[in-house]
C-alpha cells in the first residue's frame, strides 16, 4: 500500500467514524447536551484550523523527522504482512508515549496552556475529540519525532497509529449511550466514555488522572487511574474557570491568566 493510499484511507476512516458517532449520539444520547450550540461552532472552528494548517505544518514535520532517522531497521523488524507482531509492538510503544505526553501536558505549565483549550469544553461529545489548539497539535507532532527517530518508525506505522488514536478519541469523548455491561467489558481493554469523562470532570484531582488514550491499561500500570465513577450530571470542564470565545481560545496560550 502506498503512503498516498494510506493517507486517503486514514481520512476516509476518520470521517466515516466521526459521522457514525456524531449521528449515534443524537439518536441514543447518554447525557443531556446544553441547549446552546455555541460550543459546537467553537469546537468546529478549532478543528477547521487544524485541518487547514496540518498539511502545511504537521505533515512536513513528521516527514522531515522520518528522514532524520540515522539507523536502518534490520529485515526482521520491517513492517509487512509477515511482521504484524512488530507493527503491534510499535503501536504499543506509541500508545505508551502518548500516555506520558498527555501526562506532561497536564504537568508542565507551558504545555497545560495549550492543552487547557481542550479541557475548557463544558460538555463532551464527538466534537470535543477534535477540539485542540493548533499549537498542541504542532507540539505533539514535534515531540513524536523522538520515538519516531529512536525506533526508526516507518511513516506508515505513524499514520496507522494516528488513525487508531483519533478513532479512539472520537469514541471515548462521545455522548453515545452504551449498555453498562458492554462498557464495563470494553473499559478493561480500551478507554471508554466512562473512563475519559472522569478525566474531564471539573475537579482538579480527576482532571489529573485517566490519561490513557487508546489502551486503558496504562493508567493501572502507571497508577493514574481515578477512583471516581462517571456520573452523567458531573460538571465538565476545568475547575474554577469557564469556557471562552473562539478568539480567546486561540490566544489563550499567550495569556497568563483569564
Ligand atoms: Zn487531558
Amino acid at each position: 500500500m502506498t503512503l498516498e493510499t494510506l493517507l486517503a484511507a486514514k481520512a476516509f476512516i476518520i470521517l466515516i467514524w466521526f459521522a457514525v458517532f456524531f449521528i449515534a449520539e443524537r439518536i441514543a444520547m447518554a447525557a443531556t447536551p446544553p441547549t446552546s450550540k455555541a460550543r459546537l461552532f467553537r469546537n468546529g472552528g478549532l478543528w477547521l484550523l487544524v485541518l487547514l494548517l496540518s498539511p502545511l505544518i504537521v505533515a512536513p514535520i513528521t516527514a522531515w523527522g522520518v528522514n532524520q532517522i540515522i539507523w536502518v531497521r534490520p529485515d526482521w523488524m520491517a513492517v509487512g504482512s509477515a511482521s504484524l507482531a512488530i507493527l503491534a509492538i510499535d503501536l504499543l510503544l506509541l500508545d505508551i508515549w502518548t500516555y506520558w505526553l498527555h501526562r506532561a501536558y497536564h504537568r508542565v505549565p507551558l504545555m497545560w496552556r495549550l492543552h487547557e483549550v481542550h479541557h475548557r469544553d463544558e460538555f463532551l461529545d464527538t466534537t470535543s475529540a477534535v477540539r485542540f489548539h493548533i499549537g498542541e497539535v504542532v507540539l505533539s507532532a514535534m515531540l513524536r519525532l523522538i520515538p519516531i527517530t529512536l525506533l526508526a518508525l516507518p511513516l506508515s506505522t505513524v499514520i496507522i497509529f494516528e488513525t487508531i488514536l483519533l478513532c479512539s478519541a472520537i469514541f471515548h469523548h462521545s455522548n453515545v449511550r452504551i449498555p453498562t455491561v458492554v462498557e464495563r467489558v470494553l473499559s478493561r481493554f480500551i478507554v471508554t466514555p466512562s473512563i475519559h469523562w472522569v478525566h474531564h470532570h471539573a475537579i482538579q484531582q480527576d482532571t489529573d488522572s485517566n490519561y490513557a488514550s487508546f489502551l486503558s491499561v496504562w493508567d493501572r500500570v502507571f497508577s493514574s487511574k481515578s477512583g471516581t465513577d462517571r456520573q452523567l450530571d458531573m460538571k465538565i470542564g476545568v475547575e474554577g474557570v469557564e469556557d471562552q470565545s473562539f478568539l480567546r481560545l486561540i490566544l489563550r496560550p499567550l495569556m497568563r491568566n483569564g
